[in-house]
């Protein structure tokens, strides 16, 4: 999702509703979970191109390369899911053990789950992702920050943004279950207890030759996340990205706004448009990712990319012009892209984001 944040809000499936402190239950409500805004559940594993596969949970995305000496996989989702996959690999792929796992970025909703693959894989992924397993406060999608300042990671802090963009932003559920004594509140060491800690890191590019296969990993710059990698199995000319281009809220179609929840994660709008053209430069025929129900190509990329750039051009104009941005809400129409999925909803949320970003990053 360029934006989990969006793709955090599929994490509110249908979860009990916490009770903030001071508001009352009965305030606390958000809408039913949107018919047909996520892929339908389901586990599958489907062939991709040559040696490249993907197995998903629902709408979420893992991919395996397979090689005459051994597994290679980008992220496992969740415990519970790679402890299915591990099965179903032995099962579809007998004799061939996990022996790199990729991680796509920090956020748990694709990289959790991956110590069970421990006892014969490493773990590669880019530099930030250690960074941010540090101890500190980690970079998270859907608006999810420190608003108290504690350096801890609250409950609220979580649902808060899940009420006020239900669907769109916020993780609600996600520290629960790390959550034993149930005070709504954990260690940054702690949300990470699922995750496993990477043996190989890389700053900007990194290559792995295995099992006769050459395999990229490209850091594109800051996004939706800090610390993504896109792979690129170069054999298959096929790219698998996680979060960025595609968040969740794309399904069959990469026509989609971005969620811009945080605003745009945190992340300038020059490092999103710089991430894109990394992509665009990368040798492939075939984009496939976490999140996205077909294959989408480069041109599908470039057309993020010239979003990203008439958003940013708009809002400055207005910027000029001296514009609230309740003004800019009503002149920004983003004509060009009322067809896009989510436009309704997210056009004045995108204008937000890119007005704030821009007020932020100079
Ligand atoms: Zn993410």
């Amino acid at each position: 999702m360029k934006q989990m944040i969006p793709h955090l809000a599929a994490l509110l499936l249908g979860l009990s509703l916490p009770v903030i402190a001071g508001e009352a239950p009965a305030q606390r409500t958000r809408p039913p979970r949107p018919e047909g805004m996520f892929a339908p559940p389901g586990r599958a594993i489907t062939h991709v191109k040559g040696d490249v596969w993907r197995a998903n949970n629902g709408g979420w995305y893992v991919a395996i390369l397979d090689t005459p000496d051994g597994l290679l996989l980008v992220d496992t989702l969740n415990v519970d899911y790679a402890a299915w996959l591990k099965e179903e690999l032995a099962k579809q792929f007998p004799g061939k053990p996990v022996k790199y796992v990729i991680l796509s970025h920090s956020h748990w909703d694709h990289t959790e789950g991956g110590k069970i693959f421990a006892d014969t894989a490493m773990f590669v992924a880019q530099e930030g992702f250690a960074r941010n397993m540090d101890g500190r406060y980690p970079q998270l999608p859907g608006d999810i920050t420190d608003r108290n300042d504690d350096g801890w990671l609250d409950a609220a802090e979580f649902d808060e943004p899940a009420y006020e963009r239900p669907w769109y932003c916020g993780g609600m559920g996600a520290i629960g279950p790390k959550d034993p004594d149930g005070d709504g509140r954990i260690t940054p060491a702690q949300f990470f207890v699922n995750t496993p800690r990477p043996n190989i890191t890389y700053s900007d590019r990194m290559t792995i030759r295995f099992g006769g296969k050459t395999i990229d990993l490209v850091f594109p710059g800051k996004n939706h996340a800090d610390d993504g990698t896109a792979v690129l199995f170069r054999d298959e000319r096929v790219l698998f990205t996680v979060d960025f281009p595609a968040d969740a809220l794309v399904l069959d179609s990469m026509r989609s706004l971005p969620s811009a929840c945080g605003p745009f994660d945190g992340h300038p709008i020059s490092e999103w448009i710089r991430s894109y053209r990394t992509l665009e430069t990368l040798d492939f025929d075939m984009l496939i990712g976490g999140h996205g129900t077909v294959p989408f190509t480069k041109a599908d990329i470039s057309e993020g990319r010239a979003y990203f750039e008439y958003l940013r051009d708009q809002v400055q104009a207005a910027m000029s012009r001296g514009e609230s941005l309740e003004q800019m809400k009503q002149t920004i129409t983003l004509a060009p892209y009322q067809q896009w999925r989510h436009f309704e909803t997210l056009r004045p949320f995108n204008i937000e984001a890119a007005y704030q970003n821009l007020q932020t990053f100079r």
